[in-house]
């Protein structure tokens, strides 16, 4: 497991803002961030500051990651997949690795819709769960099925495996797009995986199972892992309040867990640049303080 003083996700103009910030002040920062970005397409920008002939938005992106690399910033284009609380610390995974860290600056922009099949909200707290970290006591030894097709949907699998080896996936029609690492995993494990559309979730008062197009399918829990790996998933996991589909902050861009901030497009507001960039050097500058604490005497720099 590969230690970091500060982990970011998302390596957007919010995340590189703040790593510019952390990692200037002395502390390892690794920002995690997904290769395929909308604003690197975007080919003329007008309106942030200091650009007074525009800029593109790759050249943009590119430029603030020198500056961030220039104080010490890793970059690594590994998709945040899970992010946990482990004692004092949190935890996260991506598809090839395990990271741990004190300080977490949760920046992935917006999330994309999530594929939603028919009752599954009815059945929210009634079978149905988003977060196997926080639910998969409750499913020991029981059939339950997860929904999704992507690195994530595997790893949520994995770690349910130690409570009950009765598992499917189920990829509601799509093919499993997952990294090859993942998919040994998945053979190894034996896990089943069902192609079919789901029609609906079935059931009374309490979930019954799944209706594919073949029948239905029983089963005592259903969970989802629609691997959007979005700042909802990481909220949702972490039990960080969510408004309006954004993760509640306060004027620092704290989010109310230790050592965790929010900021840019996933915290709402302006959804521009400028406020994104701004909002970034708040949740370091709120970070480093925190971290500068007495509670962070006995963490060792890595
Ligand atoms: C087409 C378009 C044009 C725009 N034009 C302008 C403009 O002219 N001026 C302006 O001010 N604003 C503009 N915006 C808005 C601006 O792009 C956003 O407000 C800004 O990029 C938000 O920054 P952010 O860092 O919060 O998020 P983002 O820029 O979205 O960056 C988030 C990063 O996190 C990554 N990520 C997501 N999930 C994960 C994960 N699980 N693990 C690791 N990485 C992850 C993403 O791939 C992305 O690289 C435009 C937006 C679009 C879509």
């Amino acid at each position: 497991m590969k230690e970091y003083d500060i982990i970011v996700i998302g390596g957007g103009p919010a995340g590189l803002s703040a790593a510019i910030y952390t990692s200037r002040a002395g502390f390892s920062t690794l920002i995690l961030d997904e290769r395929d970005k909308l604003l690197e397409k975007v080919k003329h920008i007008e309106n942030y500051f200091g650009f007074p002939e525009g800029i593109s938005g790759a050249e943009l992106l590119e430029r603030g990651k020198r500056q961030a690399e220039r104080f010490g910033t890793i970059v690594s284009y590994e998709r945040a997949l899970l992010v946990k609380i482990s004692e004092e610390d949190y935890k996260i995974d991506t598809a090839e690795e395990e990271y741990r860290t004190k300080g977490l600056v949760i920046s992935p922009g917006i999330q994309h819709q999530k594929p939603m099949v028919e009752g599954i909200e009815e059945f929210e707290g009634k079978g149905v769960s988003y977060c196997v970290t926080c639910d998969a006591p409750l499913f020991r030894g029981m059939k339950v099925g997860l929904i999704g097709s992507q690195d994530l949907v595997i790893k949520e699998a994995i770690e349910l495996y130690e409570f009950t080896k009765d598992i499917i996936i189920f990829t509601d029609g799509r093919d499993l797009d997952a990294s090859q690492i993942l998919i040994e995993k998945l053979q190894e494990h034996k896990i089943t995986v069902n192609k079919e559309n789901i029609v609906k979730v079935v059931g009374g008062k309490e979930l019954e199972g799944l209706e594919l197009e073949s029948g239905v399918e029983r089963l005592d829990g259903v969970m989802v892992a629609e691997g959007t790996s979005g700042s909802l998933d990481f909220a949702r996991s972490l039990g960080i309040p969510v408004e309006d589909d954004v993760l509640k902050v306060d004027e620092k861009q704290f989010t109310g867990l230790p050592r965790v901030y929010a900021a840019g497009d996933c915290t709402g507001g302006a959804r521009q640049i400028s406020a994104a960039v701004g909002e970034g050097a708040k949740a370091a500058l709120g970070l480093i303080e925190e971290l500068r604490g007495d509670e962070y005497k006995d963490w060792k720099h890595s």
